[in-house]
């Protein structure tokens, strides 16, 4: 096999076929999509952020409340942090909304609102990694250049027998410039957009269907019996799984929740104060500890509230909630990065999906308490 850095994939004779059956293909079975509606740039912007690592029907309602909250760069430049970041709750891999957000008050700045239509000005922007940029470019401004997520990738290992890890950065600008040199003259947003859709709902990852494909006389793995072994990719990593303890802390009728750092993990989001269980500590005895380090004052605490699982791409958060109290004379002062709220404020903050587990969890003990 070649080493990954001298990858070079050729289109053939088959490129033709490829491209005219494709378009052909999309032109009537083409998924119908909110950001579909429109060329604008931003609004593609939003939705090919959002689309990263989620679904579409999970994107659908966000965007739809997305573009009625901050319908234009301006409104999205202007709104507070927190603002977006609530918008975004839910959605996880909150960098990106923190992201999309500085990229785009540099297109106020810099662009006049305007989202560039040029390759290295749009490289050059914040999150704006060589996918997004070739999806705005492409679908908005049908410019010949690649738009290579994992389903694009599917299909060409799966079109061209491609047996190297797709996992593998080489691989990735080897198929681009692949996919590029196949774009048809004048039909960039459609010709990426036909190969998003048939990665999406034909040339699947599993049990793809082969008979209703429009490229499969053209299609390698296919002519070979290989399309179960395609694509190749290397197994990731498994998620570490962690304990983490938090309180559920009263005092006068109002819970305490407190806003994580700038950086790392769920960035800026609000939630229950706690932290991960040191293996030799018992729970309780972690959650006494990590408010004492945190904030110097002693709890009480009540009751076991709730257990949370949360899967992130890297860890697995095993979460357990106590409800507890300050104990008497002691005291917590608000700040930037602290509050103390009544439960039904809650909803106002943006919280990461598990706290917002045990927001819920809070809510079910005062209904039936
Ligand atoms: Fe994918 Fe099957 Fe079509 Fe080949 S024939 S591109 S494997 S769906």
């Amino acid at each position: 096999m070649p080493k990954p850095s001298q990858l070079t994939y050729y289109a053939d004779e088959r490129a033709g076929a490829i491209a005219g059956n494709l378009l052909a293909w999309y032109a009537t079975n083409q998924r119908d999509l909110p950001w579909r509606r429109s060329r604008d740039p931003y609004r593609i912007w939003v939705s090919e952020v959002m689309l990263q690592q989620t679904r579409v029907e999970t994107v659908m309602p966000y965007y739809e409340r997305w573009m009625a909250q901050f319908p234009t760069p301006q409104a999205l430049a202007e709104a507070p942090e927190e603002q977006v970041l609530k918008a975004w709750e839910g959605l996880g891999y909150y960098s990106r909304a923190r992201n999309l957000q500085q990229a785009v008050q540099e297109v106020v700045a810099t662009y006049d609102g305007k989202v560039p239509n040029d390759p290295a000005a749009i490289a050059s922007l914040k999150g704006v990694g060589p996918y997004t940029a070739g999806a705005i470019l492409s679908i908005a401004y049908n410019r010949p250049v690649a738009a290579v997520d994992g389903n694009v990738m599917r299909v060409f290992a799966r079109l061209f027998a491609i047996a190297d890890d797709i996992g593998r950065p080489a691989t990735r600008r080897a198929i681009e410039a692949l996919v590029e040199s196949f774009i048809p003259e004048g039909h960039a947003s459609a010709f990426n957009q036909a190969l998003m859709d048939l990665g999406a709902m034909v040339c699947t990852p599993r049990s793809p269907k082969c008979l209703l494909c429009p490229v499969r006389e053209q299609c390698q793995a296919l002519e070979t019996g290989r399309v179960g072994e395609l694509p190749v990719k290397e197994k990731a990593k498994a998620p570490r799984p962690v304990d983490m303890v938090a309180a559920a802390l009263w005092h006068d009728g109002r819970l305490l929740i407190a806003r994580r750092p700038p950086e790392g993990l769920l960035a800026g989001l609000w939630g229950f104060p706690g932290r991960e269980r040191p293996v030799d500590l018992p729970w309780e005895r972690a959650l006494h500890a990590s408010i004492w380090e945190q904030y110097g004052v002693e709890i009480e605490v009540e009751a076991h509230l709730v257990d949370v699982k949360h899967v992130f791409s890297h860890l697995i958060w095993n979460l357990r909630c106590y409800t507890a109290r300050l104990a008497p004379g002691q005291a917590i002062a608000e700040s930037e990065t602290v509050r103390w709220v009544r439960p039904q404020e809650l909803a106002q903050y943006a919280l990461p999906t598990a706290h917002q587990k045990i927001a819920a969890a809070v809510g079910m003990q005062a209904v039936n308490g």
